[in-house]
């Protein structure tokens, strides 16, 4: 190190290691740079790790190989009719460019080994687009962890970033990690989410609606410390409304369709709540309650779900044909069906109302008055599930390289942006972009840090 006031060097280094900071150190890294990943847990994945594995896509190998002809052009229209039923205005040239980069990065996780299920349909879309990771997004973290050794990045666990240090000039020179200066030519932010900051989300989202968080681990540090610099924001206001989650792996949500079809929701003591399930849940008595749930299925309810027999493929599309619900979307089938959930710790069967209150926790009286009677048949009982806020969706605001721009306009020179930490655009409507942005993202980012360490 030639100049003692820094502690440590790299060309590139990039702040988180989840799917975005991983797929940035790798890009980074291949591109020529020496670059430094820092996490601040003591393991990688972030919430990518932890996620369903639902990549949207069009175009791609995938749909090919299952003799589907999609094109990126049926894409945007599907997404401009979703567009003009939410009454928002898209971004025409840069929805473009997601959709192309998106479908791009399918590709190129193939090439890396990793396999997809799919395609499946989803809602308003024409095709089916949706790509679900095989055997779910843990591999999808392993095989990046890989890459990025064989390439060189160096990635550290256990290290936050504190802050950015800037030049003479306004451009980034490095980061402040703990007492660590560490000198950089360019720094990518893909340090997540702000969903656990309570204190954050008050002040950029009043109106949000607050649930304890999935995880703690997304303070919003990489916004932050970009803000502290004049950085842009983009959806500052949007938080995911809280919803159920089950608490253990896989963390589906429940289908709001199966409360409709006679399941019955249940807190920890048996209690009956009544209410809608999916993005529109409020429960509004349990707020500040961190209470757990169940969901009850007898038999009459579970000949009313979605089976594999009604599957007629390429994907899981017999929920879709017989628009009977399913039980969430879910890691490897993409969507679930009550027999895909006995290889889950949070799926239980029996076939006696005191069984089901046995493993609920609860007493049989109040578990038949919460059903309304005493069910014949085997019972299904899911859970427990916790009211949670699972990410929140604002981000930096970058233009087409991942630089962020400052609130002036121009970029700040030095500094990208990736996966939530950062956010091209408002809208693009149902499932799966997050995580296929957070990798196409991660990429454009690591790349363009790399290109411009080397011009400096
Ligand atoms: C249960 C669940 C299921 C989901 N399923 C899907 C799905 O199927 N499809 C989809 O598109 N999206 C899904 N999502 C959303 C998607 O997983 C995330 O949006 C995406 O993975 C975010 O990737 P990321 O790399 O930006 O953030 P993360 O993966 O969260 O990584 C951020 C990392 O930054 C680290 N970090 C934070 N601060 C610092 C700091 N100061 N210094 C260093 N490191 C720091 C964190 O510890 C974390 O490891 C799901 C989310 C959840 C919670």
């Amino acid at each position: 190190m030639s100049d003692p006031s820094w502690d440590e060097e790299a060309e590139v280094v990039v702040l988180g290691g989840g799917g975005a900071g991983l797929r940035a150190a790798l890009a980074a890294a291949e591109a020529g740079a020496s670059t430094l990943l820092l996490e601040k847990m003591p393991a990688l994945g972030g919430k990518t790790q932890m996620s369903i594995g639902i990549m949207t896509a069009s175009g791609t190998s995938v749909q090919k190989c299952a003799g589907l002809k999609d094109s990126h052009a049926r894409h945007l229209a599907d997404i401009m009719a979703m567009g003009e039923k939410a009454g928002v205005t898209i971004d025409v040239p840069a929805t473009k460019f997601m959709i192309q980069e998106c479908s791009k990065e399918i590709d190129t996780l193939v090439g890396l080994g990793l396999e997809f299920s799919g395609p499946h349909p989803e809602g308003p879309h024409g095709m089916p687009r949706v790509h679900v990771i095989q055997p779910d997004c843990r591999r999808l973290v392993a095989l990046l962890i890989e890459a990025c050794e064989k390439s060189g990045a160096r990635l550290e666990t256990g290290v936050a970033g504190g802050d950015l240090i800037l030049d003479h000039k306004g451009q980034i020179a490095g980061v402040q990690a703990g007492d660590k200066r560490i000198r950089a030519h360019a720094v990518v932010l893909a340090a997540g989410d702000y969903s656990a900051n309570h204190a954050f989300v008050a002040q950029v989202a009043p109106k949000a609606g607050l649930a304890e968080p999935i995880r703690d681990f997304a303070t919003g540090d990489g916004h932050r410390m970009a803000m502290r610099i004049g950085a842009r924001t983009r959806n500052m206001q949007q938080v995911n409304t809280p919803h159920l989650r089950f608490k253990e792996w896989p963390f589906v949500e429940p289908s709001p369709g199966l409360i409709n079809a006679g399941a019955v929701l249940v807190t920890g003591t048996g209690e009956r709540v009544k209410t809608e399930l999916g993005q529109s849940i409020e429960l509004p008595d349990f707020e500040d309650r961190a209470a757990d749930f169940y969901i009850v299925i007898d038999q009459a309810t579970a000949e009313n779900l979605a089976k594999s027999s009604d599957d007629h493929g390429p994907g899981r599309d017999g929920w879709a044909l017989t628009g009977k619900p399913f039980i969430g979307t879910a890691p490897r089938v993409g969507y679930a069906y009550l027999e895909d959930c006995n290889a889950w710790d949070w799926h239980a069967e029996t076939d006696s109302l005191e069984g089901a209150a046995k493993q609920i926790g609860c007493t049989a009286t109040s578990l038949r008055t919460a059903m309304g009677s005493t069910p014949n048949g085997a019972l299904h009982i899911l859970g427990p599930m916790r009211r949670v806020l699972a990410n929140s969706g604002g981000g930096l605001s970058t233009n087409q390289r991942m630089n962020v721009l400052s609130e002036d306009g121009p970029p700040i020179r030095g500094l990208y942006g990736a996966g939530v930490n950062a956010r091209l655009i408002s809208f693009m409507g149902g499932h799966g972009y997050a995580l296929a942005w957070a990798m196409a993202s991660g990429r454009i980012a690591g790349q363009q840090a790399a290109t411009y360490s080397k011009k400096i």
